[in-house]
């Protein structure tokens, strides 16, 4: 097979994660393209912490692409009280995909990894090249570990049997929103959080809604249809033409807008959105996070420039996809959160 060859529509694609907030995007984003074989099993039926079953069926479908976007995935208090779980799941999940994928030849792997995988301290927006073990966030340093040795797995993989072409490729995207965010109290991200916060506060007339942290942190956000759209030119993307800027160092790509806002801006915008007149309160109780985390998108735009050519602006854009999603939430929606996580060993 040509190292140039062309994704094509009868290829089989399996999506894992399809029910999450990026990978139930990307499987839209797949049908819209009129891919023809898009193959999705639930959890129920396939345990990716289970090597023999995902093993098995890897040799029942032999897929030609794999897209992992199925994670133990979760904020920043889930984060600091579930170090092991992040750690471990994460890390057999995607060995277990990783592993399977090369013993049934897959084509081509897209890895999902995450904007925290780059050092707490910032200066200036991160290239790929940032990456360093040294200085990560402490609050999600075990689930950025486990994400980094998945992205260090696929560059192992190109560098060791690929003549250093990235047959597999990672994903860095900043923090989604969008349909199937996770809602859960103290599970959600930033945003999901905001919006659940000001639509209880609205619904319920409450006088006052709490922010943790002060506000002044800046998050750089991308609507998940979006981020789908890139990832599916990525894949779409030939070797050649990724190997022809990255020469092989490394294989793993920042997807993102190119904006970043203060927490505290967010928070106004929803305010508004939400018609909400009581006050906010910031607690400084809780940390912050890292200050500012947005990445430099300079090599998807000589990867894909056609991938950042179809927004225009971004901003508006952010305000009307902000209105939208806080416009999808119902006390329906929020209820089927109520049922928290679980984290329990995972053995
Ligand atoms: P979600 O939590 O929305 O979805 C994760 C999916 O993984 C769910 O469908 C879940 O299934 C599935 N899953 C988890 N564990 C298992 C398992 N053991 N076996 C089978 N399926 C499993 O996550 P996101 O869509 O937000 O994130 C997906 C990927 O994107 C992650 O790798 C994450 O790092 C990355 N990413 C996400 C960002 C964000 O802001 N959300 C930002 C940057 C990167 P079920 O629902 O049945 O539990």
């Amino acid at each position: 097979m040509s190292l140039n060859y062309k994704v094509k529509s009868n290829y089989k694609i399996v999506v894992f994660g399809h029910k999450g907030l990026i990978g139930s995007a990307i499987v839209k984003e797949l049908k819209k393209r009129n891919y023809k074989k898009i193959i999705i099993i639930p959890k129920k039926k396939l345990d990716l912490l289970n090597q023999i079953k995902v093993k098995n069926f890897f040799k029942k479908i032999k897929p030609d692409i794999v897209i992992i976007a199925a994670a133990r995935v979760g904020g920043i208090y889930a984060n600091t009280n579930y170090p092991f779980n992040f750690l471990f799941e994460n890390m057999v999940i995607q060995n277990n995909i990783i592993s399977s994928s090369i013993i049934f030849s897959c084509k081509k792997i897209i890895f999902l990894g995450s904007s925290c995988i780059y050092p707490k301290l910032w200066n200036k927006p991160f290239r790929e090249k940032d990456l360093n073990l040294a200085n990560l966030e402490k609050t999600n340093e075990p689930y950025a570990i486990a994400k980094i040795s998945g992205l260090k797995l696929c560059e192992a993989y190109n560098k060791q049997y690929n003549k250093k072409l990235p047959k597999f490729i990672t994903i860095i995207p900043p923090n989604l929103f969008g349909p199937n965010d996770n809602y859960e109290t103290k599970n959600s991200h930033v945003l999901a959080a905001l919006l659940r916060k000001f639509y209880l506060a609205k619904k319920y007339n409450l006088k006052k809604v709490e922010v943790w942290g002060t506000g002044k942190p800046k998050r750089e956000f991308l609507y998940s249809e979006d981020a789908a759209s890139i990832i599916i030119d990525i894949m779409e993307t030939s070797e050649k033409n990724i190997f022809k800027y990255t020469k092989g160092e490394y294989s793993h790509i920042n997807i993102g807008l190119g904006i970043d806002y203060k927490i505290s801006e967010i928070v106004k915008k929803i305010k508004k959105i939400s018609k909400f007149k009581g006050k906010v309160f910031y607690n400084k109780k809780y940390p912050d996070g890292v200050k500012r985390k947005l990445l430099n998108i300079s090599l998807l735009k000589q990867i894909s420039p056609r991938s950042l050519n179809k927004f225009k602006n971004i901003n508006k854009k952010f305000d009307k996809d902000l209105k939208k999603e806080y416009e999808r939430i119902t006390i329906k929606t929020l209820k089927k959160f109520e049922k928290n996580s679980t984290y329990n060993l995972p053995f």
